[in-house]
């Protein structure tokens, strides 16, 4: 027997009786209740729920209308049918657009179980609609793995929490949390293990919410927690709960595991009161923290800021190529012999939209850390062959291009390479690799294997800043390199005279069939004095200070161009 809990709103207990065992004699178990007032029914309605109400169009004390717009204001879907014996047929027709689902005549009650029938079956399936409704968007809202909001909900809430904040005057705290050494748990034992640390984690972490904080997952191991009503001490203390929340310990698969973490904290007013603003500071705060291993940091505009212009470099870099904000100055190097240019160094620059022309000092290492290098030097590389290929009404000379330890240690860097000649219609000897000595040591036998496909293809290598590092003569060697660039450091002592390495390392590097070449020539002396040390060429600021490839384009065409070697 189906359970149907009726509510009847009706001034006759007869016709309200008649309707029961109608109901009763179709098969239902009937609990019903009788209303006819406004205040009856608003108590009925209050006291439990109801499968359906079955009104009365006309009573003395109280109209059906007023009660469906009664009932309407508590509960929207219940199922509401009239039964009455003067309604109308526009009448009906009125009511059933207030939001009645049925009319049925006193006079003949045979459509009564029917009608219930069908608005109690509808009801059910605009219920699972709506529930299935409710999934999607909480799907739309929620990690799928911790069933914790996502970055999407946590901006709203954030950007909510901000304006009750603002309008009440008071603070309130934000912290991103990141796991240190996530990347590992699931490089060696699974994603499967890493999927369940997260879990467990975000199980601690909800743990630790008092009402009206939020915990959201941000992505990968990455957390945030917004605090409503706390300020700069209070999210400190938050954070230090946070980390014990992940310090302790973890046991899988019987297995302990050692989880650490990273939190930056930002906080309403100080900080901003912009949603993105304040994440974005808080994720500096993290950046920081991990660098420096502290567990966690606030973040402090004034004391760090050397640190916060790094991380937000490191954060607008992938922005930045994809941007194209990337681009060469040249720097030629000439033959000290006959005056002829023999190659131009490519050395990078960074056009920032905010921060104007970056050398690369302020971003080669960022870029080498986030791992954007490679993407880097070969979005490069192609505008370089591009501007010296001689199709444009240019020259066409060679182009040295400086590479860093990534990019040696890729096996497939080599092919890309190839690719990039062909794909240019460039031939191999138009392009140099400088390479520091250092960088060939940090992995020897991966590099060595890139360096020979290189030297193969006919790419020529060149040894940059030589002399500040360790690797000897007889080392190097070994190595497949065709020139030698002796660092700036020496070069700038052969003015006051002091040539004694100069001298030894042009006539070794000779005697192993390398070409020499000296950086940073700033004077006229200098130049002079490597002419006569035999040096073979030069690069520096007295010769020409790099520039765009228009400038040095121009300067070239001013030089005597033939034989190059
Ligand atoms: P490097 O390869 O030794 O490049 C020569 C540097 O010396 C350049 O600095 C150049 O502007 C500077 N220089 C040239 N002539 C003189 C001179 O007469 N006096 C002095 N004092 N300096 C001179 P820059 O452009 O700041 O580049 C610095 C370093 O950044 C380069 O040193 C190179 O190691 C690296 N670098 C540049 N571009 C790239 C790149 O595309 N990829 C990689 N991985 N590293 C790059
Ligand atoms: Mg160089
Ligand atoms: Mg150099």
């Amino acid at each position: 027997m189906t359970r149907l809990r009726l509510l009847l709103i009706e001034d006759s207990e007869d016709d309200a009786a008649l309707l029961v065992r109608e109901l009763a004699r179709a098969g239902y178990d009937v609990t019903s209740e009788r209303v006819d007032t406004p205040e009856g029914l608003a108590a009925a309605l209050e006291r439990q729920r109801w499968d359906i109400a079955i009104a009365d169009y006309t009573m003395p004390r109280f109209s059906g209308t007023a009660a469906l717009t009664l009932l309407r204001k508590h509960d929207a879907e219940m199922p509401f049918i009239f039964v009455s014996g003067t309604i109308g047929e526009d009448v009906a027709v009125g009511a059933m657009r207030t939001g009645a689902h049925d009319y049925i005549m006193k006079g003949s009650l045979k459509r009564l179980v029917p009608a219930v029938e069908r608005e109690l079956r509808e009801a059910e399936s605009r219920f699972s609609r709506k529930r299935a409704e409710a999934r999607l968007v909480h799907l739309a809202y929620h990690d799928t793995l911790t069933d914790l909001p996502n970055r999407v909900l946590l901006h709203d809430r954030l950007g909510y929490a901000l304006l009750a904040a603002e309008r009440a005057s008071e603070p309130l705290g934000l912290l991103i949390l990141d796991l240190d050494g996530f990347k590992a748990i699931n490089d060696s034992l699974g994603h499967q293990a890493g999927d369940r640390v997260l879990q467990e984690l975000a199980a601690r972490l909800r743990a630790l919410l008092r009402d009206g904080d939020t915990v959201a997952r941000l992505g990968g191991d990455e957390f945030a927690f917004v605090l409503p009503r706390t300020d700069g001490d209070g999210a400190a203390r938050a954070a230090r709960e946070v980390l014990r929340a992940v310090d302790r310990s973890l046991v899988l698969d019987g297995r302990p595991l050692e989880l650490r973490g990273s939190v930056g904290i930002a906080w309403c007013p100080e900080h901003g009161s912009d949603a993105d603003v304040l994440l974005q500071k808080a994720d500096i705060a993290m950046y920081v923290a991990k660098s420096g291993g502290l567990g966690y940091a606030c973040y402090a505009p004034d004391r760090d800021r050397h640190a916060h212009r790094r991380l937000t470099l490191m954060t607008e870099l992938r922005d930045g190529i994809a941007r194209g904000q990337f681009s060469f100055d040249y720097q030629p190097i000439v033959s000290l012999q006959s005056g002829t240019v023999w190659s131009v160094e490519a050395l990078a620059r960074w056009d920032h939209p905010r921060q104007g022309r970056l050398p690369p000092a302020e971003f080669i290492g960022l870029a080498e850390q986030t791992g954007l290098i490679e993407p880097l030097t070969l979005v490069l590389l192609d505008k370089a062959l591009a501007e010296w290929s001689g199709r444009d009404g240019g020259p066409s000379i060679p182009v040295a291009v400086n590479l860093s330890p990534r990019s040696l240690r890729d096996p497939g860097f080599p092919d890309q390479v190839a690719d990039l000649l062909r794909r240019r219609q460039r031939l191999a000897s138009a392009l140099v690799f400088e390479i520091t000595e250092n960088l060939i040591l940090s992995d020897t036998t991966r590099s060595m294997t890139c360096l020979s496909r290189l030297h193969e293809m006919g790419v020529k290598l060149a040894i940059d800043d030589y002399g500040i590092g360790y690797s000897s003569l007889s080392y190097l060697r070994r190595l497949p390199v065709d020139r030698l660039k002796i660092d700036r450091s020496f070069v700038s002592g052969l003015a006051a005279g002091d040539d004694a390495i100069v001298r030894s390392t042009i006539d070794l590097a000779h005697n192993l069939g390398l070409t020499v070449v000296a950086e940073g020539v700033e004077s006229a002396e200098a130049r002079d004095r490597l002419q006569e040390l035999g040096c073979d060429a030069a690069q520096g600021n007295f010769i020409a200070k790099p520039g765009s490839a228009t400038d040095i384009r121009r300067w070239v065409a001013r030089q005597d161009a033939p034989d190059r070697p």
